[in-house]
């Protein structure tokens, strides 16, 4: 227990409520949906009341932030996704620290990363990030490019692609990202039938529009405010502490 442990364990199960409310609304199981918490601007103390909370699955944008608070989390079993964007002068910390790569979006990125986690010893599981039109966003290989860019990265040894992520534009009215969801669910079936391999993951939908994400397919959904409330510190400064 810390200060965190009480907001976090209500806000969870307020999500979980979200969550399953949406599923069942097109006939899914919550349990279909993994939930990744996005703890950037947050200490470790706060991912460890989430941890106890019960959840596994993690998200953090930036590589050095996250290199500042793992070592208070090293006893935790649980999966570290990067979701922002790499640098590819970070790729081997990134190979090293992260158990996935949510947010890889070119290939000299992917060939960087490739040759770290051979050098790790490891095979390293990726999605590959689309954008999806909208000014927002400019990280994410464009549509165009996808299928290229996938079929390069799919024979690589120590990277295991697993599936597409993106962040479509924001919308006040959660309904109008529908479309960015549904576009994305179309260019993951398509590229699996393209690489003739399942291409499992859909990590799309944040605290503000999961629902629509859950309705339109997501598997994974990234979700920060809603488990951990506002961010106050400014997400593209690195957090000192
Ligand atoms: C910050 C972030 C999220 C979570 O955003 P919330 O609106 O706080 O849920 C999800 N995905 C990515 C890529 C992010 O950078």
């Amino acid at each position: 227990m810390n200060s965190f442990s009480a907001d976090i364990a209500f806000n969870l199960a307020r999500v979980r409520e979200r969550i399953a409310t949406a599923a069942s609304r097109v006939g899914r199981r919550e349990s279909e949906i993994t939930l990744v918490a996005v703890s950037k601007t947050f200490p470790a103390e706060a991912i460890r009341a989430a941890y106890d909370a019960g959840l596994r699955h993690f998200g953090e944008n930036r590589v050095q932030e996250w290199d500042s608070k793992q070592s208070a989390l090293a006893d935790l079993q649980a999966t570290w996704h990067l979701i922002g964007h790499l640098q590819s002068n970070k790729a081997r910390r990134a190979a090293f620290l992260f158990n996935r790569v949510d947010s890889l979006d070119d290939l000299s990125l992917a060939q960087r990363l490739h040759a770290a986690a051979d050098a790790e010893g490891k095979s390293l599981p990726v999605l590959i990030e689309v954008h999806l039109g909208g000014e927002e966003s400019k990280s994410g290989v464009a549509e165009k490019d996808l299928p290229g860019l996938a079929a390069a990265v799919a024979p690589f040894a120590h990277l295991d692609l697993i599936g597409l992520m993106a962040v479509p534009p924001f919308f006040e009215e959660p309904e109008r990202v529908r479309p960015f969801f549904r576009r994305l669910h179309e260019l993951r079936d398509d590229l699996a039938s393209r690489l003739g391999r399942p291409l499992p993951v859909l990590s799309m939908g944040m605290s503000h529009d999961f629902e629509i994400a859950i309705e339109e397919g997501a598997t994974e959904i990234r979700v920060g405010s809603a488990l951990f409330g506002a961010r106050t510190a400014n997400p593209a400064q690195p957090v000192t502490q």
